[in-house]
């Protein structure tokens, strides 16, 4: 009998118990910031984790490694087979399960994410103007997103709403965002573009924390909200009449490293201990050999890096091109 049942800790100290799941590498949309051009090739279904193996491995990082929150996240969970299958079976776990989705087809799971007891939706959007909405999307899917959101919210979910903010896409839109957190209960959260592979990322699209705040204050009051050990998004509040939140996810001008406590898992069943870690552990592999995956998580937290996976530390010392990872969709985000 296995006596294994232990803190998945790095050579920094730091206790990781949340892991991001993605279950597919496929997507509805075909966002300018996430996706390579097409043509773009996803994951065989047979290379990708079977809705068991995903149970199956989830479970040994719930069992033995003390996780206790799960994020399924894609590409697009929404689209994958046997999706309902599989929020079921990890719900199973007794943990914290979320979802971070494009919510164009959320309205087709409500009632089950109700019925498991599944709150926490992390709803992507970056426009709200549907013309550019349709730009970066590739889709003409705002009106379906935008009913979505505001059912979600309507049933009680408790909705953070991702927008990732470009210079020269968005950037005109930040003080309506931020409005939306003073009419409903929800976080509205600005993500930092980040550099992945074929993203066209380039610094100057960045806009960092600082000039968002700034922007912000041109039409906002604001004041700062305290935040936890592990958040990876800074808090802010417009005044004590607001229903939610603003924030900031400030991956390229503040690093949160310090506090990680995640690790990612691919759909094609790669453990990755970091966003922008090269490094990547087969699981899945080892999993169909019917080998002993355990060491194999072990090790993989141990090989983490003091932060961004090694690979940079700020904005100014990042070179996209030399940075060795997949796309964002490929790794889920
Ligand atoms: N399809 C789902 C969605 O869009 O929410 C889940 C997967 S998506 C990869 C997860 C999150 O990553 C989304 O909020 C998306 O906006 C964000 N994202 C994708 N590419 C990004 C980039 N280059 N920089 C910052 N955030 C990015
Ligand atoms: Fe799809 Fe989400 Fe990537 Fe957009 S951000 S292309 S919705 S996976």
């Amino acid at each position: 009998m296995r006596t294994i049942n232990t803190d998945l800790r790095d050579t920094f100290g730091r206790k990781h118990d949340y892991l991001r799941l993605s279950i597919t590498d496929s997507c509805n949309f075909r966002c300018l910031y996430c996706m390579p051009d097409e043509p773009f090739t996803c994951t065989s279904s047979s290379e990708q984790m079977s809705n068991e193996e995903i149970f199956e491995i989830s479970k040994v990082f719930v069992e033995r490694f003390n996780i206790n929150k799960i994020r399924i996240t894609g590409g697009e969970p929404l689209v994958r087979n046997g999706f309902s299958t599989i929020i079921e079976k990890l719900a199973s776990l007794n943990i914290n399960i979320a979802l971070t989705t494009n919510g164009v087809l959320l309205h087709k799971y409500f009632d089950l994410f109700q019925k498991l007891g599944i709150k926490d939706l992390n709803i992507s959007i970056d426009s709200l103007d549907r013309s550019k909405f349709k730009h970066i999307t590739k889709r003409d899917q705002f009106q379906n997103v935008w009913n979505n959101i505001t059912e979600s919210i309507d049933r009680g979910f408790n909705v953070k709403l991702n927008v990732v903010v470009m210079r020269g896409f968005n950037d005109n839109e930040i003080a309506a965002f931020t409005a939306l957190s003073y009419q409903y209960p929800i976080e509205v959260r600005f993500i930092e573009f980040m550099p992945f592979s074929e993203n066209a990322w380039e610094k100057d699209k960045v806009i960092s924390i600082a000039e968002m705040l700034r922007i912000i204050s041109e039409y906002h009051d604001y004041y700062k909200v305290q935040d936890n050990i592990h958040d990876t998004s800074r808090k802010y509040k417009i005044n004590d009449k607001s229903k939610g939140f603003f924030a900031f996810i400030s991956t390229m001008s503040h690093s949160f490293c310090e506090g990680c406590n995640r690790i990612r898992l691919t759909s094609d069943g790669k453990m990755k201990n970091c966003l922008f870690g090269a490094d990547e552990f087969d699981l899945l592999k080892m999993f169909r050999e019917g080998k002993d995956i355990e060491n194999s998580i072990q090790k993989g937290i141990l090989k983490k890096h003091k932060e961004k996976g090694g690979q940079f530390s700020d904005l100014e010392t990042v070179c996209s091109k030399e940075l060795v990872n997949r796309s964002m969709i490929k790794i889920g985000g």
